[in-house]
């Protein structure tokens, strides 16, 4: 196997445990590597660091897939897939292999009942796509695989953007039943791999608060928390969505389910400006990463601030705010900073009921906080 070294001793994370070693810490021994090279890394004084796949056109490259000297090849895959699959709750809706989370960087699979989704996400892991293929095939029998490569991270490692099904005929939409609602979805396009899966618990979680409330969804997508809130009985339920797509996709899914919730096509923000005298009792919101790097992490904590005291403004008293944050940037830490400063500024007292994470198919590696990218909390306004 070959080997690569640090350039230097000083600290950086690959040294106290995280996955990834930077093209500029890497003294590359002279070597021509290729994409998908399977690389031990060694720290200065030659001790092994472990085995990684190989990027030579990404900032990130190498990534850790085993503690131990192991080549990425066929038996590895087959092995660590089948761990992945044995460590998930059954079920027919989850994420199957979480990338790094899963000692397969660069790697993402979903489970929507008989299909499956997948993404790839590095030149490292591109090279094993056949293969990932086969091992779907043989071991989870899908009806269909569809690669959706069209991320935007792609180009990073010089991978084009693609979609593509496993038969080769196009992926038709269709419905899929999700906690107990039916969701038209297409699978081939729209955003992340079709269904905001990450999402599914605590549409539920949070429709436990909802009977006999007035709803306000905000960032409702195609309906997740809004549809689950209607279901457990809410007053009324509110839908925003800035996208003309899903808001039409929620209101078609509202129907098919005999749910009563309106649905509506405009940004938050301006939402929020132009209603400042509704009140409701129970307000979701879920927004996009705001802090896609770190110069843009300024604006995406003014951005979050701004959201959440608009919205503890228009709670009734003893209202409830279910509010997220997707960016892998903030932590659970600066979140709940975050959400302390729009209470002080919308002087409201407010209780934290639940601090919200990940489910337990989307895990969380302990030394990669870039796996811990979903916090949230519920709270309850006085
Ligand atoms: N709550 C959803 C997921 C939300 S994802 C679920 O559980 O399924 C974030 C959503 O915010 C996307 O649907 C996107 O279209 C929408 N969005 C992005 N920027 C927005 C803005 N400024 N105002 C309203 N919606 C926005």
């Amino acid at each position: 196997m070959k080997f690569v070294r640090l350039k230097s001793s000083r600290p950086c994370r690959v040294l106290s445990g995280h996955p990834w070693a930077f093209a500029g810490e890497i003294d590359r021994q002279n070597q021509k590597l290729e994409d998908g090279d399977c690389v031990e890394l060694r720290d200065v004084r030659g001790r092994s660091l472990g085995s990684g796949l190989w990027s030579n056109r990404s900032q990130i490259a190498w990534r850790r897939y085993a503690r131990e000297m192991r080549l990425f090849d066929r038996k590895f895959l087959r092995e660590a897939l089948s761990s992945a699959v044995s460590r998930r709750s059954p079920g027919q809706y989850r994420r199957l292999v979480w990338s790094e989370a899963d000692h397969l960087p660069g790697l993402v699979v979903d489970q929507f009942d008989r299909a499956i989704v997948v993404q790839v996400l590095t030149a490292g892991m591109a090279c094993a796509q056949n293969e990932i293929a086969l091992w779907l095939k043989d071991n989870l029998s899908p009806r269909e695989i569809i690669f959706r490569n069209d991320a935007a991270s792609r180009q990073y490692d010089g991978l084009e953007l693609e979609v593509h099904t496993e038969s080769g005929d196009p992926f038709v939409p269709d419905w899929f039943n999700i906690e107990g609602v039916e969701y038209f979805l297409d699978l081939s396009g729209g955003q992340k791999t079709g269904f905001y899966l990450d999402q599914r618990e605590q549409h539920l979680q949070v429709a436990k608060y909802a009977h006999g409330r007035r709803a306000l969804d905000g960032f409702c997508n195609q309906g997740g928390f809004s549809l689950q809130m209607a279901r457990a009985g809410a007053a009324s339920v509110e839908g925003i969505d800035s996208s003309e797509e899903c808001v039409t996709a929620a209101a078609r899914n509202a129907e098919r389910n005999k749910l009563a919730a309106k649905f509506t096509r405009a940004n938050m923000f301006d939402w929020f400006t132009e209603n400042r005298t509704q009140k409701f009792d129970l307000i979701v919101l879920d927004p996009p990463p705001f802090a896609k790097n770190k110069e843009a992490m300024a604006g995406a904590m003014r951005g979050y601030k701004e959201l959440n005291l608009r919205a503890l403004r228009l709670l009734n008293p003893g209202g409830i705010l279910a509010t997220y944050s997707c960016s892998q940037r903030v932590s659970t830490s600066d979140f709940l900073a975050m959400l302390g400063d729009a209470a002080a500024d919308a002087k409201r007292e407010a209780r934290v009921l639940e601090i919200t994470g990940q489910p337990s198919d989307h895990p969380v590696l302990l030394n990669f906080p870039e796996s811990h990218y979903l916090k949230g909390a519920i709270l309850q306004a006085e």
